[in-house]
């Protein structure tokens, strides 16, 4: 493998030499810069790439995993490149780990995509090994999943297209050819790099709260919808995040993708947050096609992408509605609940639930909604009395807005829970000490042994 890459790079250099390359050490001596091989526009080729991610595998089994997606239309492996801490499956406190997806490449002349991509691997892959605290954190915290060329065929012929003239980028199932499309293949997912890429998404992304999908064309973020005018029903989410890039990264336009631009129908990013349910943008890096044999690092080139890139993937815990229950009292009659929410997207449909030991719900609120970085204080009524024992509470959820978001269903710590005024009455103790309630307290032993005790 090392020989190989020796004998392409040598390869590539000498091209390089020919169109205008800028010394390696020069590049080099920026600290940490992961910036090759795109510093010096050397055309990242399918067969570069799977040198690099191979190398990548090789030299850092403890935070690169590598998988494929599938294979292009001509055979080519679309390589997965997964980052984490792979010491742990988990995170240090025992909770799962933020998941996150990115991929890049869908147009194979969309050169700088292809690189934001790249590079957000090798970042993270660079300063995880040069001891970066943030990186370190992140991996420990993230599983990050990146797509880097879903189309090799067209990437090493440098066309929009893949081998069968399609454009990937309107061939996705959501709403497909239903917008003045060009080339959108002859069915949804007739291609098979986005059948790949839509199957990685539903067999280990399901629970991703990040989508970025990278192109060039425009300087811009968008959000959903292409396809239609109309703010996205998790729009608070997306106005936060655009708010927060803008305020403290950068200037990059943030906006959905519908507006201002054209309808577009079947597209990744469209299919991430309808059909699966993720905060999704396509990060248009530059304006600019790749230019060969030009000069300009890449580190202005895509600095500041990086930077955001970085901001998205450090906060991806707040990418959903995270609800926290300060307080439940529960009487006889009233379950009174007071919800925080430390998400920065909304949930519309929560429901407090009893759920007995047996796994049954036994009790239900109605639907009740809680705003991003809000809470709510709401009162149900409903006979507690009469719920079985051993049971718990739970608070389940849509983690957004979107009705293909997925769900959360969570034991409420029993520390927040004050339920003192439905065991005082129905307590067995409580019957021993008290006459008038022997009888009840008799019937309920009764019950107690055909496990349907009065109390919980
Ligand atoms: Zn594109």
């Amino acid at each position: 493998m090392q020989r190989i890459k020796a004998i392409l790079l040598v390869l590539i250099f000498s091209i390089s030499t020919l169109t205008g390359f800028v010394s390696a050490q020069e590049a080099e001596t920026e600290e940490n810069w992961p910036g090759e091989p795109f510093d010096n526009h050397i055309h990242l080729t399918w067969a570069t790439l799977t040198l690099d991610v191979n190398d990548w595998a090789d030299e850092y089994p403890e935070i690169v995993d590598l998988t494929s997606a599938g294979v292009s239309e001509l055979g080519k492996t679309l390589w997965v490149v997964r980052l984490s801490d792979w010491s742990n499956d988990t995170k240090p406190d025992g909770s799962p780990k933020e998941m996150i997806y990115i991929d890049g490449g869908h147009h194979g002349n969309e050169y700088l995509g292809t690189a934001l991509a790249y590079l957000s691997a090798k970042w993270y892959i660079t300063e995880w090994a040069a001891g970066n605290q943030e990186a370190i954190d992140v991996l420990q915290n993230t599983e990050i999943h990146i797509l880097i060329m879903l189309n090799p065929d067209g990437n090493d012929i440098d066309t929009r297209w893949n081998i069968n003239q399609v454009d990937l980028n309107r061939n996705y199932d959501h709403y497909w050819n239903t917008c003045d499309s060009t080339q959108p293949g002859s069915s949804a997912f007739s291609e098979s790099e986005t059948e790949a890429n839509a199957d990685y998404m539903n067999e280990y992304m399901v629970d991703a709260d990040l989508y970025v999908t990278m192109h060039t064309g425009v300087w811009i973020m968008l959000y959903p919808w292409g396809k239609w005018p109309e703010q996205p029903a998790d729009w608070e989410l997306f106005h936060q995040i655009r708010d927060d890039v803008q305020a403290n990264i950068s200037q990059i336009p943030i906006q959905n993708a519908n507006q201002g631009l054209y309808p577009n129908c079947g597209t990744s990013r469209d299919y991430g947050y309808g059909v699966m349910g993720f905060p999704t943008f396509t990060f248009e890096t530059d304006d600019e096609q790749f230019v060969p044999g030009s000069f300009e690092s890449l580190k202005e080139r895509l600095g500041e992408e990086m930077d955001v890139m970085r901001f998205l993937i450090n906060n991806v815990w707040y990418w959903r509605a995270r609800l926290d229950v300060q307080s439940l009292e529960v009487s006889e009659d009233t379950a009174e609940i007071y919800v925080q929410n430390h998400g920065h997207a909304s949930t519309s449909n929560a429901t407090l639930q009893y759920v007995a030991e047996n796994g049954e719900i036994e009790w239900s609120s109605g639907l009740f909604g809680v705003n991003a970085t809000n809470s709510t204080k709401i009162t149900f009524e409903g006979d507690f009395g009469d719920l079985t024992t051993g049971g718990e509470w739970r608070l389940n959820y849509a983690k957004r807005v979107i009705p293909s978001s997925t769900w959360v269903n969570e034991t409420i710590n029993s520390s927040v829970i004050d339920s003192s005024d439905v065991e005082s009455k129905s307590m067995p103790g409580y019957a021993l000490f008290n006459p008038i309630a022997i009888i009840t307290g008799i019937s309920l032993v009764a019950l107690w042994k055909r496990e349907e005790i009065d109390y919980f």
